[in-house]
């Protein structure tokens, strides 16, 4: 495809506003917050699918609501292309992160139609249900089901906070089906491309306008429980004390310490979440919870972190006469991109007159999964500040159309 694609940018903005009003965040859009099988979830996928009627696209929903929009290919027997991303949001986030590259991929497509393209084969605009681990504590079910990478048993494993399983959440909002209907064989996509906003600083720091992502860094995720001893605040003296947060502080502190000591760079280590009981001013700590995400390109640097982590608690523990059950959630191994894919989109953006670097992917994204049964690869575009998952997160219209014109190129080059 030598033209430039004809993006209508105008279109594409109203959408993201649009899509940013259905939400549950008690602030007004640009703060937005759309769980998995949510009301308002539903009510995004209502939404979406308006818009792929609108565009001609053939719509299909699988056992667990990843929804597929395919746009016909000229040779129905060769395998597709895909783009996609999500667009689950956490609790008080923005509004760009994942639906750049469901929206901006639509827009992507529909700017190859009205320019009168013809792909030989389908491409197809992915959906991905629950990017975000907000409600089940895994992210990327919809990709990890799609790619093997999680097993149904596995799935119907993860329950929400209300207690319900995977599958009964599914079924009350719609979804039937079995869910090993949910895999996807490793021919169905020729190839896969993701758009997304960087959520880092690196391009905006640069003045880049493209990062073409070689790499996706591996995530692990684990939960830990320390238990101690409550009691009263003001009887229990301090030699009898068996803290469950002061002995968790002193976790968080050594995990951080241990992640800055790392021989990679991009090794990084955080505790997000820290639940404390009782919870009470008056009363002694008698149980925290606390979760660790850490991410390294480098699978087995990140996999010695974990252990050394490890280590690390079965000392502080007996020390301080508690006891810690922890459980890693996921640890799942790096990605590369496919060479063709990172060729494709090089050449597009060089097509486009854009400026373009290489870069991993520091966060991880479905695109992670995708990559096990499809030649992935992911374009990324600038976000103000590096800033993401909050409602400050902010990528131009100048940016986000950059970003669909190199995606609608590269697609048409690996389409045709
Ligand atoms: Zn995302």
């Amino acid at each position: 495809m030598t033209q430039t694609p004809p993006v209508d940018i105008e279109k594409l903005m109203g959408e993201l506003h649009q899509l940013a009003t259905i939400s549950d965040c008690a602030e007004p859009p640009p703060a937005v917050t759309r769980v998995v099988f949510s009301e308002t979830d539903l009510r995004g996928r209502e939404y979406l699918r308006s818009l792929y009627d609108e565009a001609g696209l053939s719509i299909r929903v699988d056992p667990i609501g990843n929804t597929f929009a395919r746009w016909e290919g000229s040779d129905p027997t060769a395998p597709a292309i895909g783009t996609g991303s999500h667009t689950d949001a956490i609790p008080h986030a923005g509004m760009y992160d994942g639906t750049v590259g469901v929206l901006g991929g639509l827009e992507a497509i529909r700017s190859l139609q009205r320019a009168g393209y013809q792909p030989r084969r389908a491409i197809e605009l992915v959906m991905f249900t629950s990017e975000e681990p907000t409600r089940f504590g895994v992210g990327c079910t919809g990709s990890r089901a799609m790619s093997g990478a999680m097993s149904s048993d596995e799935l119907i494993a993860l329950v929400d906070e209300a207690g319900e399983n995977y599958d009964t959440v599914r079924r009350q909002s719609g979804f039937q089906g079995e869910l090993s209907e949910v895999r996807l064989s490793a021919d169905y996509y020729h190839a896969f491309v993701e758009l997304h906003i960087e959520q880092g600083p690196e391009l905006e720091a640069s003045g880049t306008q493209i990062g073409v992502v070689t790499a996706i860094a591996a995530p692990a995720t684990a939960e830990f429980v320390v238990t101690g001893e409550g009691g009263h605040a003001g009887a229990v003296l301090m030699p009898t004390r068996r803290d469950a947060l002061t002995a968790a502080s002193e976790m968080v502190v050594e995990i951080e310490s241990l992640a800055r000591k790392s021989t990679s760079s991009d090794l990084v280590a955080t505790v997000g979440k820290l639940d404390v009981h009782p919870g009470a001013v008056n009363s002694i700590p008698s149980q925290v919870q606390f979760t660790l995400d850490l991410h390294d390109i480098d699978g087995a640097n990140r996999d010695a972190t974990l252990d050394a982590i490890g280590e690390m608690i079965e000392q502080v523990a007996p020390r301080r006469k508690l006891s810690v059950e922890w459980n890693i959630l996921h640890a799942d191994p790096p990605a590369d991109s496919a060479p063709q894919i990172v060729a494709a989109v090089n050449r597009a953006a060089d097509s486009l007159g854009f400026s373009s670097t290489e870069m991993i992917s520091r966060a991880y994204h479905d695109s992670l999964f995708m990559a096990r049964i499809a030649p992935t690869g992911m374009i990324f575009i600038p976000c103000r500040g590096g800033v993401s998952h909050r409602p400050d997160e902010y990528s131009s219209p100048a940016q986000i159309a950059a970003g669909v014109q190199t995606l609608a190129s590269s697609l048409a080059e690996l389409s045709a």
